[in-house]
């Protein structure tokens, strides 16, 4: 019989780690790093409580470091099999796990410095060898394309529209003479966004996996765009400077595809927009190469001769000359910069040089999350430290929530309403309790499904 293990994004969004098991295959669906609190982080240290060598595969839904950042620490445990995403996933793969390995080494560095690991010296969780390691085990498949992880399971991967190369992992095989399917649904995406496809529909499966970030939220209705035009609109009457902290992958672009449809519009002047950060550069060249990930609208902009990712006046600022040369601006301009949460990048000068004026504004497109600089300046606290550094706030801060690249409750039944029949076991995972509880309730009221809520480590046959 086939089993499923919850080794990750149980209780919470991170870590995301599933082993399918069927006769003698062994596979992982995603390999995410866990994040935020200590008491999750602390597991990316521990064994995982199964046989590597046993593995056949590793199949990645998407790019994001939740869903991808411990791969290097399998290799680094001896893993040395096929790693399957989609090209796209790929591509950008090759950034991301670079940059986490960089980050987990700056991290040991910090630590041996300041001398306050347990360990002396205090060693990276992996290097950028391992993640070297692990993009050479990277198999890029195409959507929609059937491949053989193991000899008696087939998967392929259908779009789940949610950032570059996001897809559905399907796998099938067969038990008793009988075709059995699971979906895993990876982080799903959203309806009517900018640039990438909707969600592909699934008519039907035995058991799905389904993710549950917003499973009690619903986000705003009528788009984010307005608000974005009134804010910088407003900072340009005080001839302020618009900053907005973004993530590289998949914010950053959906900001630029937005800024370039309101510029052509006439909602908001043509003024310089500056992407300052060697992530979200690479990233949004990626977006430029990959045009087969774009929805009808996109593409036909593109046919058009339209490059859908560039505002008039767009500078890409790669080098940290050029970066430096923003500080020297005056004029009304936009800095799109990263890291999303300001716990690090370029972004802190930026803010240094922007805080504590008035005039000037500071926008929040993504999830702030507890303990980071971000959510202090959202709190209205008037001053941050940036490299030990007191810097007062004085500039208007505003927060657009409906950035998000997740699909809220209704969006996530939308999807779920395209199931033609009930599947066998729907287990939800990817959440905070409180939303996977409410998308549980939510499934069983209006869908009558069988679901479960599974717990860290937990096994489950699938029956
Ligand atoms: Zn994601």
């Amino acid at each position: 019989m086939a089993s499923i293990s919850f080794l990750g994004a149980t209780g919470t969004v991170t870590g995301s780690k599933y082993l399918f098991t069927h006769q003698n295959s062994r596979i992982m669906v995603d390999c995410g790093l866990f994040q935020g609190l200590k008491e999750l982080r602390l597991r990316n240290w521990s064994p995982l409580k199964i046989n590597i060598n046993e593995l056949d595969a590793i199949v990645l839904t998407h790019a994001h470091i939740d869903h991808t950042g411990y791969l290097p620490r399998m290799i680094k445990q001896g893993y040395n099999k096929p790693v399957y995403c989609t090209e796209p996933t790929k591509d950008l793969l090759k950034i991301m796990l670079l940059d986490s390995a960089h980050l987990q080494e700056e991290d040991a560095k910090y630590a041996n410095k300041k001398g306050i690991s347990k360990h002396s010296p205090a060693l990276p969780l992996y290097s950028t060898e391992d993640a070297q390691k692990a993009i050479s085990l990277l198999k890029g498949i195409p959507y929609n394309t059937p491949f053989r992880p193991s000899a008696e399971v087939l998967m392929t991967f259908q779009d789940a529209g949610h950032i570059l190369g996001s897809a559905f992992a399907i796998a099938r095989w067969e038990q008793n003479g009988e075709e059995r399917k699971i979906v895993f649904s990876g982080d799903l995406g959203r309806y009517d966004r900018p640039i990438l496809k909707d969600p592909s529909p699934i008519r039907d499966t035995d058991y799905l996996l389904v993710e549950s970030t917003y499973g009690d939220r619903l986000h705003e209705q009528g788009g984010p765009k307005n608000e974005l035009a009134r804010i910088i609109n407003d900072t340009i009457s005080r001839r302020g400077i618009v900053v907005i902290p973004a993530f590289a992958v998949g914010r950053t672009q959906e900001l630029l595809y937005t800024l370039r449809e309101l510029e052509s519009q006439g909602a908001i002047p043509v003024l310089p927009v500056y992407v300052d950060s060697p992530m979200a550069i690479k990233a949004t060249k990626l977006y430029s190469k990959h045009t087969e990930i774009y929805d009808k609208e996109a593409n036909v902009l593109k046919d058009q001769g339209t490059d859908v990712l560039m505002t008039q006046r767009t500078e890409f600022t790669e080098s940290v000359d050029a970066s430096k040369r923003i500080n020297a601006s005056q004029e009304p301009c936009i800095i799109i910069s990263a890291s999303g949460m300001l716990t690090g990048g370029r972004i802190l000068h930026h803010l240094i040089q922007r805080l504590p004026r008035k005039k000037n504004t500071i926008v929040f497109v993504g999830y702030q999350a507890e303990g980071t600089r971000g959510r202090a300046l959202q709190r209205g606290n008037d001053k941050i430290k940036i490299h030990g550094q007191k810097i007062k706030s004085a500039a208007s801060i505003e927060t657009i929530s409906d950035f998000s690249a997740h699909a809220d409750y209704g969006e996530i039944l939308n999807w779920l309403g395209g199931f033609e029949r009930a599947p066998k076991q729907t287990f939800i995972v990817h959440g905070e309790p409180d939303s996977s509880k409410n998308l549980k309730k939510l499934i069983d009221e209006k869908l009558g499904w069988y679901t479960h809520i599974p717990v860290y480590e937990e096994v489950v046959e699938l029956i």
